[in-house]
């Protein structure tokens, strides 16, 4: 059974209606269990469990320490291609923005991967828009080759491919996928996404089953929170993790929520996500999935990134540049505008000081490569 026909039965489930239904005897209960049925986490993410976001984040921390330690992952991402056949009405790459396109030379790869790893960052996720024919599968092929030379992992975020091309990607290097659906409401997807390739809504969601099944050695799926009803899409991406956990269980499984952030300008937020309920939404899926990964980027202030660390985050990235070349050229359009600005040096300091690890190299391709 594929994550799609799972998501479907939800498509005219009344969240309202069920979020309305749960009171605060309720919530105690469910806290008080070990193991949450996915109805237990729905529950969390509703208005009545805001009140208890305090005993949520102890119980997230408590059970974070006890399957990750203290251990945060830091990452950078690498953008190096912005063009775009897509037209998603909340991105600045897309195809109707006038923006300067940037597509990196193998030259310019280099350059940039030479930068970020002399900052000690071996982790990288590289990205490019969905433009097949200029970023195409052998220009990424090509790309990972050059960054196995400097990083010690290497995952991607970018257009959603065949089988067959998550298997040739992953034998270049790639070992991590992320992709996001957005939004995994589907008519609202179809609104969002007007123009281009993306509007195929099942090959984008069915994308990390693929990469799973060609041995993809970790995936992080989540939705950009702010473009639809929140609770019910962190609802069913904690459902897609669970259903990739229980599916591969030899796959590393993360979830993101990212916020959106403002930079085009006529997009008009309708969903605006607070920092309280962005909070609770990491707490509750720590509680419904003890061990998956939770991810939080710099989309987020320092400060927020900060206080949320004791609830369920285990990956982060810093030393962040959102624009094509960004590292080596800091003039470049980026893609969104950070809220954290930290260096990679001062994300560490800051992790120390609260009372985390900063893990900088927790697996090696390399190793695994040559063992081929
Ligand atoms: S979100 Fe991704 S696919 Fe959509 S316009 Fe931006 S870069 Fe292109």
């Amino acid at each position: 059974m594929s994550f799609y026909s799972i998501i479907s039965k939800y498509k005219n489930y009344n969240f309202t209606e069920f979020c309305a239904s749960i009171t605060p005897e309720k919530v105690t209960a469910i806290l008080e269990r070990d193991t949450l049925t996915e109805k237990d986490y729905l529950a969390l993410l509703s208005d009545a469990a805001a009140p208890f976001l305090e005993q949520m984040a102890q119980k997230a921390d408590r059970i974070t320490r006890r399957h990750f330690g203290s251990v945060i992952f830091i990452f950078t991402p690498l953008y190096i291609s912005n063009y775009c056949d897509n037209s998603c009405a909340y991105c600045s790459f897309g195809r109707q923005q006038t923006i300067r396109r940037r597509h990196l030379s193998f030259d310019e790869i280099r350059a940039e991967a030479l930068r970020i790893s002399a900052g000690g960052i071996r982790h990288v996720l590289v990205l490019t828009g969905e433009a097949r024919a200029k970023a195409t599968p052998a220009y990424c092929e090509g790309a990972l080759r050059i960054l196995r030379d400097y990083f010690s992992s290497i995952a991607i975020e970018i257009y959603p491919l065949t089988e067959g091309e998550y298997h040739d990607l992953i034998g270049c290097g790639a070992d991590g996928l992320t992709i996001y659906q957005e939004t995994y409401e589907e008519d609202r997807y179809g609104m969002l996404h007007s123009g281009g390739p993306k509007q195929d809504y099942g090959f984008r969601l069915e994308a990390p089953e693929r990469a799973c099944r060609q041995g993809i050695r970790s995936v992080t799926v989540g939705a950009l929170l702010g473009l639809s009803d929140p609770v019910r899409d962190a609802f069913s991406a904690g459902l897609h993790a669970a259903y990739l956990q229980r599916t591969f269980p030899e796959v590393e499984v993360s979830v993101a929520f990212p916020r959106l952030r403002p930079l085009v300008a006529d997009f008009k937020q309708e969903y605006p996500v607070s920092d309280r309920r962005l909070a609770q939404t990491i707490a509750a899926l720590r509680l419904f999935l003890p061990t998956a990964g939770i991810t939080l980027s710099t989309r987020e202030t320092a400060n927020f990134r900060n206080a949320a660390l004791p609830l369920g985050v285990t990956r982060m990235s810093a030393g962040v540049s959102t624009a094509v070349g960004g590292h080596t050229s800091p003039e470049a359009t980026p893609q969104f505008e950070i809220a954290d600005t930290r260096t990679v040096d001062e994300v560490k300091d800051d992790l120390l000081r609260l009372g985390f690890q900063p893990v900088m190299h927790d697996w090696n391709g390399k190793y695994v490569r040559n063992q081929d």
